[in-house]
């Protein structure tokens, strides 16, 4: 989907980690919106999108000004305690306006420069590589998670049309790993795949972060449920995947290739 992109001067680019993300002292969103709009992205229902006339997924607001305000900001929280940064929690830092814009690349910079204790990047998209540089001097104060929900390209289509393919995101952590950058493969939501994917993955990253609806969604899945997911499983005759349980059938699929300190479950996968 072709997003229309707003330009907007924020106030203040740092946020509070609250709630799912307690676990850092703050998260930072480049953008507002997200113009992959995958189908059950619960962002859509917050108030950054319902006050919105555009669907979910047709608008990108572009936060200009970012580096400026989190190099003041930063500095500020630093000087009162640690700082450990979620980026990003209800977008994706590397939206396709990234290529052109640079906030995301323009915050990384700001973080080399004056580096936090911790950073996480939560990304769905190759682009994430052209960063590469700006992660080895961060060193090990730095994760850059990737999301490969399935390793099944008709199933992600189905669930995330807007999306990147995953064949980029698999090249992205081969490109990451041999870069040296921490890495790790984020299976959130879990999506129907194949039962090879954890020998697939197993290539790529030796670490793995497991989550679904029920556990990740902040609401038991209800906030899920609410947005008629059910009935897409349902269109593919593949309802099983769409249980709290099915987590664990997965887990005991990774477990047979990857050690139990490598595969993290929701929540602890995210931490810094
Ligand atoms: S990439 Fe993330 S923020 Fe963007 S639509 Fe998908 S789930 Fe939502």
């Amino acid at each position: 989907m072709q997003s229309e992109l707003f330009y907007k001067y924020p106030k203040t680019i740092l946020n509070k980690g609250t709630g799912f993300l307690s676990g850092y002292t703050h998260s930072l969103n480049p953008y507002v919106g997200c113009a992959y709009g995958c189908s059950f992205c619960y962002v859509r229902e917050m108030p950054v999108s319902t006050f919105r006339d555009e669907e979910w997924g047709a608008w990108v607001d572009v936060k200009k000004g970012a580096a400026d305000l989190l190099q003041k900001e930063l500095a500020r929280a630093k000087k009162k305690d640690g700082v450990t940064i979620f980026m990003s929690s209800s977008t994706d830092p590397y939206q396709p306006a990234e290529h052109k814009e640079c906030i995301t690349r323009s915050l990384l910079e700001v973080m080399v420069e004056d580096p936090p204790d911790f950073l996480l990047v939560q990304t769905r998209s190759p682009m994430v590589r052209r960063d590469i540089d700006l992660f080895l001097q961060l060193e090990n104060n730095v994760r850059v998670s990737m999301t490969i929900e399935t390793d099944r390209e008709e199933i992600r289509k189905h669930f995330t049309p807007g999306a990147p393919a995953i064949r980029g995101r698999l090249k992205t952590l081969q490109l990451l790993k041999e870069a040296g950058v921490p890495s790790q493969a984020t299976i959130a939501p879990l999506l129907p795949s194949s039962r090879s994917f954890p020998d697939l993955l197993r290539e790529y990253v030796d670490r793995v972060c497991i989550d679904d609806y029920f556990m990740g969604d902040g609401s038991g899945g209800r906030r899920t449920e609410n947005l008629g997911i059910r009935e897409k499983y349902e269109e593919l005759g593949l309802e099983k995947w769409y249980e709290p349980v099915t987590y664990q059938k997965l887990m005991r699929r990774f477990q047979r290739v990857f050690s139990d300190d490598q595969i993290y479950v929701s929540r602890e996968g995210f931490m810094p």
